[in-house]
């Protein structure tokens, strides 16, 4: 594993608001993962959760809990308008910047990482106030598409004054930063924990096909857009379409819905509905064919390299993240955002051709290499000489 560039391991603070065991906290334990020991890791959560046992069971890190008032913690994006937050809100927030500010000092790290786009405004502060450097870690595109227009606004104006330097997940990502901020792109590590073994023609047995969907039940993930594009490929016959994951931030109408719609398009003797897995690798051995369709463009796609590292065909929409890790026709297809004909017509190629599937999953497998966790922590110690040797 890379060495960060000093003699004695670099101490650093990650900064995240929940506990939850979801996509940006999953990519933070396994670059945790990926460093090995190789820095002195301490993190501060805002809550309690299912994340603070997983971190704490990695080599060198150790957890803790500063919570945060609920309500702050659960301020939707849609109501961060910069010099009109509600007094109740602005005045919790200060307590905890003021408080992280106080822990920062007395654990006196040479960095603090910020994992979540509210720990990067809470933390930054704290930081600066604890005159700590800090790198703030972007998973979000910074886009009216995808944020509220304030909060893009307090984001893109806060990215200039707080972090002394910016990683964000792809380069789709880095895209939607203000030119003059000093950003890289950090991929995150997916690979081992997903891919034991090598890609297998699938199916395996002569059952009939099954298409899948991984990911958090939400509007902009499209689930809906797979439900109606695998009802016209396969509107009789035995296939079969897999939704793994759950509704999990207040998105439980749009489960509701996806129900509904299983019944209209007449498929829902054949949609399986799997709810929230943590043994992802042995759902995904499960299937034949994955499908990543968010609506909006995805900031990276974990779920995309966790597919082609088990060596699974990817269809995914041809916009954000996912653009960068398939290159269309060798180790995946991609189809145009919400286009239920084009991603239909793949499904059904895929279905008529097993060499198809094997040719791209096998090539997928070896293109997912790229998002190995040594590849991860080079780079990101390298961020982290760049950064601390600036300040
Ligand atoms: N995931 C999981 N179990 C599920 C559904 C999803 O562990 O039932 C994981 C999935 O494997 C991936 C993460 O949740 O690692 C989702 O990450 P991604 O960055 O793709 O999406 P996000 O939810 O952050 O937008």
């Amino acid at each position: 594993m890379a060495r960060a560039l000093r003699d004695a391991p670099l101490r650093v603070v990650y900064l995240d608001h929940v506990a939850r065991w979801s996509g940006g906290e999953i990519a933070l334990a396994r670059l945790l993962e990926a460093l090995d020991g190789d820095v002195e890791a301490h993190v501060i959560l805002g809550e309690d959760g299912d994340l603070v046992a997983a971190l704490e069971a990695i080599d060198g890190v150790t957890v803790e809990v500063l919570p945060m008032e609920a309500a702050l913690r659960d301020t939707r994006r849609g109501q961060v308008v910069p010099g009109r937050l509600p007094f109740r809100t602005l005045s919790m927030l200060t307590r905890y910047v003021w408080t992280l500010r106080g822990r920062l000092r007395e654990l006196r790290p040479d960095l603090v990482h910020t994992n979540s786009l509210k720990s990067a405004l809470y933390g930054g502060v704290a930081a600066r106030l604890a005159r700590v450097p800090v790198l703030w870690h972007v998973r979000d595109r910074i886009a009216d598409d995808y944020l509220p227009r304030p909060a893009v606004r307090l984001v893109r104006l806060a990215s200039r004054w707080i972090p002394n330097a910016v990683v964000t997940n792809s380069v789709s990502t880095l895209g939607t930063l203000p030119a003059g901020v000093r950003a890289s792109v950090l991929y995150n590590p997916v690979v081992p924990d997903i891919a034991p073994e090598p890609a297998a023609p699938r199916p395996a047995t002569d059952r009939p096909v099954r298409v899948g969907v991984l990911g958090r039940l939400a509007e902009w993930k499209g689930q809906h857009v797979f439900l109606e594009a695998f009802a016209r490929a396969f509107p009789d016959g035995e296939e079969q379409a897999w939704l793994v994951g759950s509704a999990m931030f207040g998105e439980e109408s749009y489960e509701r819905r996806l129900h509904d719609l299983a019944n209209t398009l007449g498929i829902a003797d054949r949609v399986v509905w799997r709810g929230f897995r943590d043994d992802v690798p042995a759902e995904l051995r499960e299937l034949d064919v994955l499908v990543h369709c968010s609506i909006t463009p995805e900031p990276f796609g974990q779920v995309v390299v966790e597919g082609m590292a088990a060596g699974l065909p990817v269809v995914a929409a041809r916009a954000g993240g996912p653009l960068e890790i398939i290159s269309e026709g060798y180790d995946g297809l991609l189809v145009e955002p919400e286009d239920v004909e084009g991603l239909a017509d793949a499904l059904v190629r895929l279905r008529d051709s097993a060499e198809l599937r094997l040719s791209l999953g096998q090539a997928a497998r070896l293109s997912s290499q790229r998002f190995s966790p040594v590849a991860a922590a080079q780079r990101i110690s390298l961020v982290y000489a760049e950064v601390t040797s600036r300040t």
